[in-house]
């Protein structure tokens, strides 16, 4: 058997963290779990490395009295951080998702895997420096950019597909010419007041900042027009030497939270899109985090589309073309986006 290209870590300490009374819960994991289970990708899951996050690895983006904080809290239930309920595994689970996406990235840039998915809770890309909220404690997807540019990397794409804005990242690199951030999300959904599109970067961040705020009810064919006309150009403007996604999949038709109208073969077209652009420009290397999603039938459903793409060989995917966005005002946007630059 050929050694596989791809590498999907999860872990039993994530089904520990949070209350079931709570839109982010245990049911999400369990069932992209017993997904897994049956798909043929099964084989490609690891469920066993014990490799959390050092205080160190996560001090490159959260305060170190904040740090100190979540270690207070390890052990116990507490309603301490907003909107995220923790219980007794919490802070293990916490840093052991951060410590996921720092071994991701060492596995991509060392060459060992093209490309890999942390399938983690807590969710990570509201987290601010200085605080966690909207049920993230620590942004496991900033610490692994972090990881990647101590280990070399001069350029790197983060893309944000949750309905949601991805502040917590945005603030990490806002003034950061080596990480181009680029969010696609609900307008003023979560965080209210976050994620405008003149948010464009600050000092030698100016420009790497790209905000997409979209009305509500959004289809695919809206999602991958912005991603032919908006990420795939700037992306390639830009050969980042890495791409990471904050992949959330709340903008799904069938989400509690989000009011989007993307089905699974539109994540499905996401995710072929992003892989042929990693391929393009930075080799294949890849990563993907879970983020968002609340129905956790359809998440399963599509976090297995995004593990069907990513375990593939590159050239069997096929690109359907969006020539024309479906809702009114993607066309707008993507004009203003232009016009700022
Ligand atoms: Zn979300």
């Amino acid at each position: 058997m050929t050694k596989s290209h791809s590498l999907f870590l999860s872990h039993p300490c994530f089904l520990e963290h949070g209350v079931l009374d709570h839109p982010e819960n245990v049911e999400r994991l369990k069932a992209i779990l017993a997904a897994f289970e049956a798909s043929h990708h099964r084989s490609l899951l690891n469920l066993s490395l014990d490799s959390p996050a050092t205080v160190e690895e996560i001090a490159r983006i959260h305060d170190p009295a904040y740090i100190e904080f979540i270690e207070s809290l390890r052990g116990k239930a507490s309603n301490l951080i907003s909107e995220t309920p923790l219980s007794p595994g919490s802070v293990k689970a916490a840093f052991l998702a951060a410590g996921y996406g720092v071994e991701l990235v060492k596995r991509v840039l060392g060459g060992d895997i093209r490309n890999g998915f942390a399938l983690v809770r807590p969710p990570g890309h509201h987290a601010r420096p200085g605080k966690g909220m909207g049920f993230c404690v620590f942004n496991n997807i900033a610490i692994a950019a972090r990881q990647a540019l101590a280990m070399g990397i001069k350029r790197i794409l983060i893309f944000d597909w949750d309905v949601h804005h991805g502040n917590g990242t945005q603030e990490s690199f806002y003034e950061d010419e080596r990480v181009l951030f680029i969010d696609i999300h609900q307008d003023n959904l979560f965080p209210v007041g976050s994620g405008f599109l003149s948010e464009t970067g600050k000092g030698k961040g100016k420009g790497f900042t790209v905000n997409i705020p979209l009305p509500k009810g959004c289809r695919d064919r809206d999602y991958l027009y912005l991603f032919d006309r908006v990420v795939k150009p700037l992306t390639l403007q830009y050969q980042p030497e890495l791409i990471l996604v904050s992949a959330g999949f709340d903008a799904h038709e069938s989400d509690p939270l989000g009011m989007m109208q993307v089905t699974t073969s539109g994540f499905e077209q996401l995710a072929i899109r992003v892989r042929a652009l990693a391929e393009a420009v930075c080799q294949g290397k890849l990563l993907l985090f879970l983020e968002g999603g609340y129905d956790p039938f359809f998440l399963a459903k599509n976090v297995m589309a995004c593990v069907n793409v990513l375990a593939s060989e590159p050239l069997s995917l096929p690109v359907k073309e969006a020539s024309s966005p479906e809702s009114d005002g993607v066309e707008a946007r993507v004009k203003e986006i232009y016009a700022l630059r």
